[in-house]
């Protein structure tokens, strides 16, 4: 007999929070997990772990789980619960009679970023193959698309240049728009190491994060910019290291581009650029940037490290740019301690990425034009394949709402609530003849469901999570699928149903090894490696049969570096006497993005509610106290929210997460967004707050 809670045998897996990616041994006693343990094995836990992926792991096991496939003829119908059969039967002949009455491209899908590679793949593979159209797209659209579009243009690749280790390495930390303590709590916990040990750290963030200061650690420099301003920063900092003489000729004159050199060189000296010109647009002081730039440049190893308060703006891709820019500038690339490194937020937001989710490019990130590309995979998969890119998120909402796009497969992203203006997307949804969703709840998004294809949490999938370092974590399957079907079989059996043969996998082991035999950046990668101890990041190939911990080492991916001109443009989302604030957002340590897991979890106790952070100057002209309900408006919509006073914002912005909801933060998000890949803009919104009389 074993006592209750002592565990009689573990597994390892990956957890499936954020994109650190830690690896953990759940414990179990039979068939029930009694407690998650950090792994000392884990590449990029090295044995630590956070509250989240040590505590939140009951949701898998959550009473709202829905383990029975459904299906209803219109959204305001009651489900019917169904076999399998039936549900995929029902999605099928729907999707098949769109196209039959509206064309090929009047449907498609968008993948998630919380499932396997695996999983990622098939959803990809039906709808290029299956549906005949290239309307895939992800939920990384949302979040760090302008670092695929950024890092590829001047680099070469959509990816971070490092491993986690790296900043062991690092002198000087240059953190822009993250707060890893909350948002990536395992790596901050690395780079606090690093800076307790004598790093340095510059911190560009509108607001006060902890990294700042903390008991043990004070920034060299916090540039409070203005939300809007990322780019004329940058710009600022690149013309103190160019006219102040503090380029690494050397680096540049080996490694990058002379002429696209030239022309920015040229571009960032202008005065128009200088500090002193720019400083009133940020809001900070000239000598402050100056400072910064000459401690970046000079401080020995110099490493970036992001997130998406660079992304989600109308110049995130300008952004990235800008950051790469600063990089080669600087010879801060293509060795340990230094590089260009997203903090990504999803757990597989790097591998739903590489997995061929962009409209615009298969698995490896290929463009679908490349006659040569689209000849190996229509060879491998059977069928024609479009040359030209499908539908982005935005555009399948603006076409559903014309009435040409009418029927979507939404894989584990709840989009009436992540996406901006939620208005407009609950009326995109509305206006469609077939949604189906594959979730473990009935979320938001599925209210306006047809189909509901109930999906597997972590504890219940098999394959593989690529975190931010681009290393290949195992997810193992701790207990056995409560839905009956895997969510790649799922899939496969909803492309055989729409006629397409091509999906007849043994196991998710089978679909990495197609993954690796049409994508050469994974061709050594197999779940028998990863499973015989091998931790690989990609590049996995015969140049790097090991994996590749930090990338441009004696060239870049594309060759040469390619420096961009990052002209500053501000946002057309203006503050004016009716919207006078800027609203700002992020996360919380204990929640994660919209609470869909963590809100069924005990971390549930820990931030019951979202809360505005206000300045204290603006609430007293507002007349407003601690823990007054305010209701906040922009040109989109309208919520209430709790009031917290707190000077960790500056005057004139505000600042909410959007974990719960009931306080619907994107019913006020603007529309703006990326020039280049359609980003929203989630971080700049002008919205006025008023004392509510809601109690
Ligand atoms: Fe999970 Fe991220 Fe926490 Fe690691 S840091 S345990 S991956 S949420």
């Amino acid at each position: 007999v074993v006592a209750k809670g002592v565990p009689t045998r573990s597994v390892e897996t990956t957890c499936a929070y954020c994109g650190v990616g830690c690896s953990f041994k759940a414990e179990l006693q039979g068939d029930q997990v009694v407690r998650m343990v950090p792994q000392k094995s884990g590449g990029a836990n090295e044995g630590h772990s956070c509250v989240k992926g040590r505590f939140a792991w009951g949701y898998a096991t959550h009473k709202d789980r829905v383990t029975t496939p459904m299906v209803r003829d219109a959204i305001t119908d009651p489900w019917r619960a169904v076999s399998w059969d039936e549900a995929i039967g029902f999605a099928a002949d729907r999707f098949k009679k769109i196209q039959a009455e509206h064309g090929k491209g009047a449907i498609g899908g968008i993948t998630s970023s919380r499932c396997t590679n695996e999983e990622v793949y098939v959803v990809q593979k039906m709808i290029r193959a299956a549906f005949g159209n290239n309307n895939v797209d992800t939920c990384a659209r949302v979040c760090h698309s302008p670092t695929g579009y950024g890092l590829k243009t001047t680099f070469g690749t959509s990816a971070g240049t490092q491993n986690f280790k790296s900043v062991e390495k690092a002198d000087v930390i240059l953190l822009i728009g993250a707060n890893p303590t909350d948002g990536h709590p395992v790596f901050a916990s690395r780079m606090k190491k690093r800076l307790r040990e004598g790093a340095q750290i510059i911190v560009l963030d509108p607001r006060r994060i902890d990294l700042v200061k903390s008991p043990h650690i004070k920034a060299a420099h916090h540039v409070q910019l203005r939300p809007g301003t990322n780019v004329a920063v940058m710009n600022a900092l690149a013309h103190t290291i160019v006219t102040e003489g503090l380029v690494d000729e050397k680096f540049v004159a080996e490694r990058c581009e002379d002429a696209d050199f030239d022309r920015w060189r040229a571009f960032v000296a202008e005065e128009r650029n200088s500090p002193e010109t720019l400083a009133e647009r940020i809001g900070v002081e000239p000598e402050t940037l100056r400072a910064a730039a000459r401690l970046f440049a000079t401080a020995g190893n110099g490493a970036i490290y992001y997130g998406l308060g660079v992304t989600e703006h109308s110049q995130g891709s300008t952004m990235v740019m800008a950051m790469a820019n600063l990089a080669m500038a600087t010879g801060n690339i293509g060795r340990e301690g230094v590089g260009v490194n997203p903090l990504r937020g999803q757990n597989n937001v790097q591998g739903s990425c590489d997995m061929g989710s962009f409209p615009h490019e298969f698995p490896g990130y290929r463009h679908v034009s490349d006659a040569a590309t689209r000849d190996l995979f229509e060879k491998a998969w059977g069928r024609p394949l479009l040359a030209e890119p499908g539908l982005r998120i935005p555009n399948m909402l603006a076409a559903a709402i014309d009435g040409t796009y009418r029927g979507i497969f939404v894989q584990g992203e709840d989009i009436a609530q992540s996406d901006p203006n939620t208005v407009h997307v609950t009326a995109a949804l509305e206006a469609m003849d077939c949604v189906v969703v594959q979730d473990l709840f009935l979320n938001e998004t599925a209210g306006y469901a047809h189909v509901f294809l109930p999906g597997t949490s972590f504890l219940e999938k098999d394959g593989t999570f690529t975190n931010a370092e681009r290393r290949i974590n195992r997810v193992r399957p701790v207990m056995k699928e409560a839905t009956g079907l895997s969510e790649w079989e799922a899939v496969s059996r909803l492309a055989a149903a729409m006629g397409y043969d091509g999906m007849t996998y043994a196991s998710a082991a089978e679909i990495m090894d197609e993954i690796a035999a049409l994508t050469p950046t994974f061709a050594g990668v197999s779940h028998a490696r990863l499973d015989s101890g091998a931790s690989l990041q990609w590049p996995v190939n015969a140049a790097a049969p090991d994996g590749t911990p930090t990338m441009h080492k004696d060239g870049f991916v594309r060759g040469k570096g390619r420096f961009m001109v990052t002209e500053y443009v501000a946002t057309d989302e203006r503050t004016n006497r009716h919207f006078p604030l800027i609203l700002t957002t992020g996360r919380i340590l204990s929640q994660y993005n919209v609470g869909a897991q963590t809100r069924r979890t005990e971390n549930g106790r820990w931030h019951a509610e979202d809360v505005l952070e206000v300045h204290p100057h603006d609430a007293e002209e507002r007349g407003i106290g601690e823990g007054d309900m305010v209701s906040i408006g922009s040109r989109i919509g309208a919520t209430v929210l709790r009031a917290t006073i707190t000077d960790r914002v500056p005057q004139g912005v505000v600042y909410t997460t959007f974990h719960h909801p009931v306080s619907g933060a994107n019913v006020i998000t603007t529309e703006f967004s990326d020039w280049a890949t359609n980003c929203p803009e989630y971080k700049v919104t002008a919205v006025q707050v008023t004392k509510s009389n809601q109690p």
